[in-house]
This record gives C-alpha cells, structure tokens and sequence, in this order.
C-alpha cells in the first residue's frame, strides 16, 4: 500500500488533536507514515499517540535547532525523495501553510490548501475566504496537502508505529530562519484551534473590560476565547485570538458568536463548526443566516443568562 506522510504537530510532548485527523484522513491515500521532527526524546512521548491513531511508521528526525520550520522542510523533502510518498499531509497553522509551501516548492508537488475532505484522488477544499467549495485534482506525484482542524471526525486504528531515524538534512538554499518563538496560549483556557467549544466576542462587546462576559461563559463551559477582527482593531482583546481569514481557521464542536455581525472574513474562519450559536440584537445580522441557534438579544443579558444555567449542571 502507498505511504502516506504526516507531518506530526507536537507542544510540550503532547500531540495536537489536528495530527490524529491527518492521520485517519490519509487512511484515504493510503499507509499513515508520522513524521515527527524535534529535540531527542519528543518520539518516545509520542508513539502511543501516533500507533493509536494508524502511524505504520514513525521517522523520527531529531534537532536542538530554535527554528523548528526549515529542519521539517527539510526532513519531509529528503523523505519525499527517498520513499515515494503518495502524498504528504499537513495541518492548516501558520506554520503549516509555511511549511507547505515551501515543501510543495523544494519537491516540484501540486500544493492543495485548506482542504476539508481528502479523496483517493481528488481533494475538497474552502477557497475565497469560505464562500465557495472546490474539488481539486492534482497532477504531480506525492502532492502536499493542508487539511483545516476540525474538517474531519477522527478515527482509531491500531498502527504498527515503527521507528525508523532521518538525518535532518543541513537546511542549505534559500529560507528565512526562525531565531525564536515563545508560545502564546490563553492561560488555563484550551488552545483556540484544538478547543472543541469556542465563545468569540465581536465589536457588540464593546470595550475590553466587557470582554469579562465572554471568558466568563467561556470558562463556565471550559472553551477557548476568540474574538472578530473588529474587536481586535478595537484593542478588546489580543490578535492571537482573531479568529477569521486573516486571523485563525477554527472549526469545534460549538462557536458562540457574541455580538458579532458574521462578515464573510469572520465567517471563513469558523462557518465549519459543527454547530453555531449566534446572540445578536440586530435580527438582520447575517450571523444568523449560518447559526443552528439564534437569539435575537443583548449579548450582556443573554450571556450571563446562560453562563448561569450551565453553572446549574
Ligand atoms: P460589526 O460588524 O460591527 O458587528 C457588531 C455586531 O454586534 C452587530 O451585528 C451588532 O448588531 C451586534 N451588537 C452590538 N451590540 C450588541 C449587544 N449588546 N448584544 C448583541 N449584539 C450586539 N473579520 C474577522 O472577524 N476576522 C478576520 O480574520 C477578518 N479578516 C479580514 C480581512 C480583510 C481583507 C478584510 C477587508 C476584513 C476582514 N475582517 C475580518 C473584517 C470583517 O470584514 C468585519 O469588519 C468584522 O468581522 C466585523 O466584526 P464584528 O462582527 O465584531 O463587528
């Protein structure tokens, strides 16, 4: 069976919820192989994640580089040159899309971005900022793929995950150099992209202190927190949890949009959530047209309302 190369997104030995569905989306294409690239010992933390989720092999390339991103470029060219891949799978981030590209570039591939559905040879995927859904077919061999969180249900599937160590190739040629990173998280509360519910706020919250009211039904429900553009532009909250086409791509279990219109950029980034809850006093909002549940209200009388309720459970 063709080989099918996953790039494992990992933090603090842990695995990104977003890996387990690349894995059960290459299922598709064919043999789940996980590529897992950082500091020495980061595999061993990993393999039962990976053999519970179908990874036939682990290639584990290990590096004490600060800059995580040419070293994976790196490592998947030299694995796309030496094992023929059917395709090589990748998360939807900010660096997934870095990664992607640059890789799609190194190994002359087809590059298919924020795909939703992976097919034995085509590909779905959202374009135009979400507003349409194209089928894509690639014409290259091992084609790069980026799938967006959340697009599909995960599956478990027993993996043999056999380790087998890469040399990390030295990185030469054209590439921007990451000096360093700092990881940006919002305290206690889940990461945005991995957070099966997310409470978002927009400009209806109005300041940044009303910004209470939407952590404090988040954290009544243990979700993430996100915000629109214009609540960022306001200076409500920080733009790491900008959620939209120019902010994060997110799609949980449940979004509660809090006084946000629903503008075509807010909604590329969340209108795949499983289900959507909209509290908007305009009834007009074009929120509504993609909520599964609308109240038409004040966000700061319906808000505390349900965090009340839930509190009750
Ligand atoms: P508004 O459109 O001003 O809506 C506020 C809503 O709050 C209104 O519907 C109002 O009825 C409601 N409201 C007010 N008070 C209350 C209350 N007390 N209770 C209940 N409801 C209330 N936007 C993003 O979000 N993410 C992006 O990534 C993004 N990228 C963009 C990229 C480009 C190139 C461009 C041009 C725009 C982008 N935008 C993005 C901006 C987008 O077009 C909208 O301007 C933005 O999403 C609006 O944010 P909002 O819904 O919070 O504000």
């Amino acid at each position: 069976m063709a080989e099918v190369l996953v790039l494992v997104d990992h933090l603090d030995g842990e695995i990104k919820k977003s890996t387990f569905e690349l894995l059960t989306a290459a299922r598709a294409l064919g043999e789940p192989s996980a590529v897992v690239v950082g500091p020495a010992g980061t595999a061993g933390k990993l393999s039962e994640g990976l053999k519970a989720y179908g990874a036939a092999k682990v290639y584990v390339a290990e590096t004490d580089s600060a800059d995580f991103l040419t070293p994976q470029v790196e490592v998947l060219a030299a694995l796309v040159g030496s094992k023929d891949p059917a395709a090589v799978l990748i998360g939807v981030s900010a660096d997934g899309k870095e990664i992607a590209g640059r890789l799609a570039v190194k190994t002359d591939s087809a590059l298919l971005g924020d795909v939703v559905a992976v097919g034995a040879e085509s590909a779905t995927h959202s374009v135009f900022g979400g507003a349409f859904v194209a089928e894509a077919k690639w014409n290259t061999a091992h084609p790069v793929i980026t799938l967006r969180p959340g697009s599909v249900e995960v599956e478990n599937a027993e993996g043999a995950a056999v380790e087998e160590t890469v040399e990390v190739p030295s990185g030469a040629g054209r590439s921007a150099q990451v000096q360093s990173r700092e990881p940006v998280t919002g305290g206690d509360r889940p990461e945005l992209t991995e957070a099966s519910v997310i409470v978002s706020g927009g400009r209806g919250v109005g300041s940044a202190e009303q910004f209470s009211v939407v952590e404090g039904l988040a954290d009544s429900l243990g979700a993430a927190v996100g915000a629109s553009r214009a609540a960022v532009d306001s200076g409500f909250y920080p733009h790491q949890f900008q959620v939209g086409q120019t902010g994060k791509t997110v799609s949980p279990q449940l979004y509660i949009a809090l006084g946000i219109s629903g503008a075509i950029q807010h909604r590329a980034g969340m209108q795949t959530s499983k289900t959507i809850i909209a509290v908007n006093k305009d009834p007009e909002a074009p929120i509504f047209e993609i909520a599964d549940f609308g109240v038409v209200g004040d966000l700061f009388k319906v808000a505390p309302q349900l965090q009340e309720e839930v509190a009750k459970r």
